[in-house]
């Protein structure tokens, strides 16, 4: 199999271009001199080093020169489209047909936050083996860039939706199962978009995969964990990066950015505690856009703070909104960017919103990312943080547990609740490692007086775990998805009438 060849390539590079071989030098040469003479000596001492930079001219080309990913020996995108164009050129003799797949580990960039890049690169290299192993000999498995791969499927007679998802399932479980670094395991999800022959756009290997690839961005934006298969249509709805650059700074003032509303409960009562404001475009073409495809393109268009003023002000109607309904919402969590955090004239912003709505401070959280403060000696960053918790908001330190904050700056920036990240809940309820991080990080916030939240609550199970550990608010597609405006009061409506008729799960024994 490719795959093989390309680990055995990797092997002999290694062993070649190693510094060990130049070590050797001289030893080989006072051999060759032993053995065959001054000849042999003049042979040996000559010839071993340019044999040596002829092997690194070979071996140390690019991935795309030798057509192998260096991280992972896999070979590279022309291989699976060389791999299906054969198998359709071959369709008439053998009644053989096969499909494309693309799989892509979901949230690469959180886990290299949490872990760092060479484990972020072990997950990468054991990912691609288990892909190796779980699929037939004849498959064929690439890399694409970043945490992506793609894969062919060796000719076979039937490539229908069902069998299709079958595979992506059990690549899915593979793939999920625990990964060990160190004393941790590591859980991680797939996405996977798939083109079946009879759904391709075209007929040839470069239509399959740019189909399975359009259908990974899809399956992506559903949510982690998601499997899709490529309709026609796809192709064009698909964001490209110049496309969102000249277009966000319309979207923003058209009213296509707004704010979506993922609500958080408190596990002593059940009650709604807040609502976290997440950016979402919901775009005329492609439909509801997360704010990892359009975030980077605001920010350098320079448009961060504009964003900022929207959600804020669209987040104090929404309170507003949900104040004269009658539903309780004490407070609404917006996210700030290290670039607006830098805005000498930030707090004066918030304070002229927060009386324009005529709120009090506390109906205002202010999430700020743990890696922002932990890297801060930004003198307006820590004066505005210290201004917005002495007028009476909220402080949130999102993301916590990724970013090395220690307890000094919690202290010095006056933040009243950490939120724990999602890594550290995933399974929560049946692995040991987990609850006993969890349980670490909850005590040492209660010693220190920390309000808690946990965001990526997925599951009832770790729902209850966070209670019984004493968590006090939690934050998950288990309680609710984040919700358009519009589903807010429906959904606020129907946790009301749940919580007067049944006894809350996982409610803190007390
Ligand atoms: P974040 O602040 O950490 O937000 C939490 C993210 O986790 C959200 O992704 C949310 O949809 C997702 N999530 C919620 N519950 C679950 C769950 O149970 N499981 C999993 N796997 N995920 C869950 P989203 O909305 O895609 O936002 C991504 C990031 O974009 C946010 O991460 C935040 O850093 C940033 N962001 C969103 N809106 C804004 C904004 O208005 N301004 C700024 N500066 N950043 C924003
Ligand atoms: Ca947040
Ligand atoms: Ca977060």
């Amino acid at each position: 199999m490719r795959n093989d060849t390309a680990a055995t390539l990797r092997r002999l590079q290694t062993l070649l271009s190693g510094q060990h071989t130049l070590a050797f030098l001289p030893a080989v040469c006072l051999g060759a001199f032993w053995l065959g003479g001054e000849t042999a000596l003049i042979t040996t001492a000559l010839g071993l080093p340019a044999l040596l930079a002829l092997s690194n001219t070979i071996f140390l080309q690019t991935p795309h020169e030798t057509g192998i990913d260096g991280v992972t020996g896999l070979p590279l995108r022309p291989v699976v489209i060389d791999m299906i164009d054969q198998t359709l050129d071959a369709q008439h003799t053998t009644g053989r047909t096969t499909a494309c797949m693309t799989v892509a580990i979901d949230d690469f960039r959180g886990l290299e936050t949490s872990f760092g890049t060479d484990t972020a690169q072990d997950i990468l290299k054991t990912s691609a083996r288990r892909l190796t192993d779980t699929l037939r000999d004849h498959d064929i498995v690439a890399r694409l860039d970043g945490p992506r791969f793609a894969i062919a499927l060796a000719p076979v007679r039937r490539a229908d939706l069902e069998t299709l998802i079958q595979l992506s399932s059990r690549i899915q479980a593979v793939l999920s199962e625990p990964l060990s670094v160190d004393a941790t395991k590591i859980y991680i999800t797939a996405s996977i978009g798939f083109c079946l022959p009879a759904r391709a756009p075209g007929q040839s290997g470069a239509a399959f995969l740019d189909a399975a690839e359009a259908a990974l961005v899809e399956a992506k934006s559903n949510g982690a964990g998601s499997i899709r298969a490529f309709t026609p249509g796809a192709i064009q709805t698909t964001l490209d990066r110049s496309t969102v650059l000249t277009d966000v700074g319309d979207a923003l003032e058209n009213g296509e950015i707004l704010p979506w509303f993922q609500p958080q409960i408190s596990t002593n009562t059940g009650e709604i505690s807040g609502m976290e404001a997440l950016a979402r475009w919901t775009h005329p073409e492609k439909g509801v856009v997360p704010p990892a495809e359009f975030l980077p393109a605001i920010e350098e268009s320079g448009l961060i703070e504009r964003l900022g003023e929207i959600m804020l002000y669209h987040s104090f109607s929404a309170l507003q909104t949900w104040d004269k309904a009658g539903f309780n919402v004490p407070t609404i969590s917006v996210n700030f960017s290290a670039t607006e955090l830098s805005n000498p004239k930030l707090v004066d912003k918030i304070r002229w919103e927060l009386d324009r709505f005529e709120f009090d401070p506390s109906r205002l959280t202010v999430e700020i990312l743990e890696t922002v403060i932990a890297s801060s000696d930004n003198d307006i960053i820590t004066r505005n943080i210290a201004a917005l918790g002495q007028l009476g908001c909220g402080i949130d330190l999102d993301d916590f547990g990724t970013g090395h904050a220690s307890i000094a700056n919690i202290r010095r920036f006056a933040i009243k609740r950490i939120k724990i990240d999602k890594s550290y809940v995933s399974r929560c309820d049946v692995d040991r490692n987990q609850q006993d991080m969890l349980a670490a990080i909850l005590t040492m916030a209660e010693r220190i007086n920390l309000q808690t939240l946990t965001e990526g609550v997925e599951t009832v199970g770790e729902h209850a775990m966070l209670a019984q550990l004493g968590c006090d608010h939690v934050q998950g597609f288990s309680i609710s998805r984040p919700l358009s405006f519009d589903k807010t009061l429906d959904w606020m409506d129907a946790h009301r009438q749940k919580l007067a008729q049944t006894p809350q799960i996982g409610r803190k024994a007390s």
